[in-house]
């Protein structure tokens, strides 16, 4: 790692966009309509549009740290369609459900693009849609086999791309094809997060900061300045939800690590392309995603070490020095011309991952606890639905309203199993890992037709 790069800080768009003013903790015990905890994407947007369903709920938020501490403000900026466990919701409910589920993601790409001009957020969004390459042979049947599969489920605005064309968009080393959606843009998470924490509180809503919440239980939000106790208390906490009593085993927090170049000048930009700024990523086993910056550096992230022992989480965004390394040569391997290029920013976050990667949203009508997440990295978009569908939920239990078009989403009320206690934990998480890691290499040497045996036992025992 070069002395140049700043390391942790939490993330490299609060470098660019500076850390928010702190806003007040809770100074005692409280009453509310409805408690949210987390105030990340998913805590904010959901007491957004509550806020605006019903304008005289009182709404409190509840947060450890500051509003966007976490994933939602050290993400790579993708707000796109991917939904974790589309293919498992249509195993379990049939392919229309899931059909249904895959529309709504792409709408969802649409209402955070509206809801933020609306607020007046200016979040760097360029709509260029989302761009994935492959640059061996075994990718590129993955790629084929993938953009097949997206045809056949009815996603017929997905186009496979040859090498050639590939170009045409973006310039990476050794590219042999690549599949590109619409259904993408690319955004500053931190200037999205920040704006929709302020027009939360513009509408009214309660927001605390430093207010850590150590236990949630039925009508209590606890925390060591008082309780807020509240008929829904809904938990947002995503990869940090194993840090809450009784949580440990629920979803999975894996890192997952960036670094940020510093501005290229227009006469590399000529070289690489990309001036349709689409998300760029690939189809490796531990893959990676990229963005090139309203300011035109290219932030561009992938799997660091992957879990910590215990379900420890953070360390406000340090990551480790090989994690740099390695990332930095996938950027080389990607463009070689920017070998002499300085990476002055790296950082990781950490998203939640549930036992069989499928993404939730909950109410449970006897408790009025709540939950949305475990969207394996896949979030940016998602919890707004999930916000969304909280929203419609709560005003169902409360008789605001009936079932609607998102209750009926076949992610809604899914149960998953808990993760296995340690070390299996741990070791299951480093071997999977291990085994995309190497995956990756033999097919990049060997350039095998086919995709590694061993990464697809990975897939199988992992659950993925
Ligand atoms: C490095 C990285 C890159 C990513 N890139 C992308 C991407 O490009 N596209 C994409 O779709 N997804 C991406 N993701 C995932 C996406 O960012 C997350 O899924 C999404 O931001 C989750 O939002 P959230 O609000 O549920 O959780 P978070 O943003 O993690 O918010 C949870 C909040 O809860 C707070 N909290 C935790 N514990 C407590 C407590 N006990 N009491 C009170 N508050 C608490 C935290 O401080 C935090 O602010 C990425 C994630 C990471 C880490």
């Amino acid at each position: 790692m070069s002395t140049r790069t700043i390391n942790g800080g939490i993330s490299f768009w609060y470098a660019q966009d500076g850390i928010p003013a702190p806003r007040e903790p809770l100074t005692g015990d409280a009453t509310a309509d409805v408690v949210i905890v987390g105030g990340g994407y998913t805590g904010l947007w959901t007491a957004y549009y509550l806020k605006k369903a019903v304008p005289f709920l009182n709404i409190t938020v509840l947060e450890a740290r500051f509003c966007g501490y976490g994933a939602s403000g050290r993400n790579g900026g993708w707000l796109y369609n991917g939904i974790a466990g589309r293919d498992r919701y249509a195993k379990l409910h049939g392919h229309e459900a899931a059909v249904r589920l895959q529309r709504a993601m792409n709408d969802t790409v649409e209402e955070v693009v509206r809801a933020a001009a609306e607020e007046s957020i200016d979040a760097d969004v360029h709509r260029g849609g989302v761009l994935e390459v492959a640059y061996t042979p075994a990718q590129l049947a993955r790629l084929k086999a993938f953009h097949a599969a997206e045809l056949a489920f009815g996603e017929k605005d997905r186009l496979l791309l040859g090498a050639r064309e590939t170009a045409e968009r973006v310039r990476v080393a050794g590219a042999v094809g690549s599949a590109w959606t619409p259904h993408g843009a690319r955004i500053h998470p931190v200037k999205l997060v920040k704006g929709l924490a302020a027009a939360v509180e513009a509408l009214g809503v309660t927001v605390h900061e430093s207010t850590p919440v150590t236990e949630i239980r039925p009508k209590h939000a606890v925390t060591p300045y008082g309780t807020v106790r509240a008929p829904y208390v809904l938990r947002c906490t995503e990869g940090f939800t194993a840090s809450l009593k009784g949580q440990r085993r629920a979803w999975l927090p894996m890192n997952s690590s960036m670094i940020a170049t510093e501005p290229l000048p227009a006469d590399l930009w000529e070289t690489i392309g990309w001036e349709g700024r689409e998300t760029l990523g690939d189809m490796a086993h531990a893959y990676m995603y990229a963005q090139r910056t309203a300011d035109d550096r290219i932030a561009l992230g992938g799997r660091g070490v992957p879990y910590r022992f215990g379900s420890r989480t953070d360390n406000d965004g340090r990551t480790q020095p090989e994690t740099v390394e390695a990332l930095r040569e996938i950027l080389i391997r990607f463009f070689p011309q920017l070998a002499g290029v300085a990476v002055t920013h790296a950082w990781s976050g950490v998203l939640g991952v549930p036992r069989d990667w499928c993404a939730t949203v909950t109410l449970d009508r006897s408790t009025g606890l709540g939950w949305a997440g475990g969207y394996v990295g896949s979030g940016v978009a998602t919890a707004n639905l999930a916000a969304r569908t909280l929203r419609d939920l709560v005003q169902q239990d409360s008789g605001q309203s009936g079932p609607t078009d998102l209750t009926a989403l076949p992610w809604v009320n899914h149960k998953v199993r808990r993760w296995e206690p340690e070390p299996f934990r741990w070791l299951g998480v480093q071997g999977m890992y291990a085994a995309y890691r190497g995956a990756d290499r033999r097919e990049l040497s060997t350039h095998a037709a086919t995709t590694d045996r061993v990464a697809l036992v990975a897939d199988r025992v992992s659950g993925r």
